[in-house]
């Protein structure tokens, strides 16, 4: 048995930890996250909880603690970014590194991204030890430098050096969340970001004929790239259907919110209506960069362009290039890969974890929807999912539009509201699933 939680208590702690948290300059560059390491590590040893710190880079060290379990299940591993990313001041309305407490909001770089659930996972270790729950898993806390600059001296470098840390069954960290709003639509819906999609950019480069302006030619190596250009704009891709985008989708529609999927027709305008739920069930390309020419009465010799492409999970990034070199069709323009990364099959949406999810957010919220998702931008998760761990991006509260627009946003905050839920749903998830 374990005593019950005093959660007045224990999210006015959580309040004060995250004021104090966001007052820690981790920009990055430079990051400095050994100070948001010592400061979480000193929490977790005043109640006797063991730590440690890996230094990776000077002034960059992780910070791991964990809860022991009885080792009869793997562990569970609760992992979050120290560093954010840089401030643009002049646009905010309060000092972004003051931790201040407004309208019912603490404001502060972090806030979301993510010193707020690395709070609410911070909390989480609190309160299972004070409660002396008995673990059947062992409980890790992973506080990582380096998200927002490739984690290189981050997750990628702790899964290369130390896969005893990442000896686990299931990780959760960001990557997604509850939401107010879906396809224009009021909702409580909560996103299970189950994995994610991956980079597979590509460079066209086309060398042509130099010459004179004053001289057309068919060699004119911007207008070669053009055309490939809009060629790929035109691509009609159609929609790929993973095994949890389809789960996905009937969940949505049997709330009502997209048209069946036995009307697939309804089904796809809506989806293509919406350019976020879109890009989850396609490879997307965007143009980002183009290049020509040097001189205005010199025909450009060399031309360039570079585009964003981000994989679902599951698809090759060889044969992306090979789809886009056959839809361009002209020799003259060369297509290489520059992706960050081979891709990797996706991990399972039917886990313990997803269950576990499930039935806490619901308990809490009588009518919220839960879904499994796809992130479509880049997480640490994808360092773990690569490793086969079923490391699932969601951090558990129902935030409001306003609050997400806080991701790299100005004024970033987070409603008090909205940590003490986060706190009290991610306990839960983690005492359900370790005990
Ligand atoms: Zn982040």
């Amino acid at each position: 048995m374990s005593a019950a939680i005093d959660w007045d208590a224990a999210n006015a702690e959580a309040l004060d930890i995250l004021v104090r948290y966001l007052q820690i300059d981790t920009t990055n560059p430079p990051g400095n996250e050994a100070k948001a390491a010592r400061f979480l590590g000193a929490i977790l040893e005043a109640e006797g909880i063991e730590t440690e710190y890996i230094e990776i880079a000077p002034g960059r060290e992780a910070l791991i603690a964990r809860l022991r379990g009885d080792g009869s299940k793997r562990a569970f591993m609760l992992a979050n970014h120290t560093d954010v990313v840089p401030v643009e001041e002049a646009q905010w309305d309060v000092p972004p590194f003051g931790g201040v407490i407004e309208n019912d909001a603490v404001y502060g770089r972090g806030a979301i991204d993510m010193k707020g659930f690395g709070t609410m996972q911070l909390v989480t270790l609190l309160a299972l030890k004070r409660s002396g729950a008995e673990l059947k898993r062992d409980v890790v806390y992973a506080a990582l430098p380096d998200e927002e600059a490739g984690s290189a001296l981050g997750m990628k470098w702790i899964c290369e050096n130390r896969p005893d840390v990442i000896d686990v069954e299931f990780e959760l960290n960001e990557g997604s969340s509850g939401t107010e709003r879906f396809a224009k639509q009021d909702t409580k819906l909560f996103t299970v970001a189950t994995n994610e999609k991956f980079g597979g950019g590509v460079r066209l480069t086309v060398i042509g004929r130099p010459g004179h302006g004053s001289i057309p030619h068919r060699d004119n190596s911007a207008v070669r790239l053009m055309r490939a250009l809009i060629k790929l704009d035109e691509w009609d891709r159609g929609l790929t259907f993973t095994d949890a985008g389809t789960e996905y989708l009937r969940r949505i529609a049997d709330e009502g919110l997209l048209p069946s999927p036995d009307d697939p027709e309804a089904l796809a305008a809506a989806i293509t209506a919406s350019p976020a739920v879109h890009a989850q069930f396609m490879n997307t390309l965007n143009i980002t960069i183009v290049n020509a020419g040097i001189k205005q009465n010199v025909v450009p010799a060399k031309s360039e362009a570079y585009l964003d492409c981000r994989l679902l999970p599951g698809q090759s990034a060889e044969e992306w290039v090979d789809a886009i070199r056959e839809v361009i069709d002209d020799d003259l323009v060369v297509v290489e890969s520059t992706r960050t990364s081979e891709g990797f099959p996706a991990v399972p949406w039917d886990t313990e974890l997803f269950h576990v999810i499930e039935s806490v957010v619901k308990d809490q919220i009588e009518d919220a929807i839960v879904v499994p998702g796809l992130t479509i931008g880049g997480t640490d998760n994808r360092f773990l999912r690569e490793r086969g761990i079923a490391a699932y991006g969601f951090m558990p509260a129902l935030y409001t539009a306003d609050e997400l627009r806080g991701f790299h946003g100005n004024n970033e905050h987070i409603r008090i509201e909205t940590l003490n839920q986060g706190c009290e749903m991610t306990y839960e998830i983690t005492r359900r699933l370790c005990t």
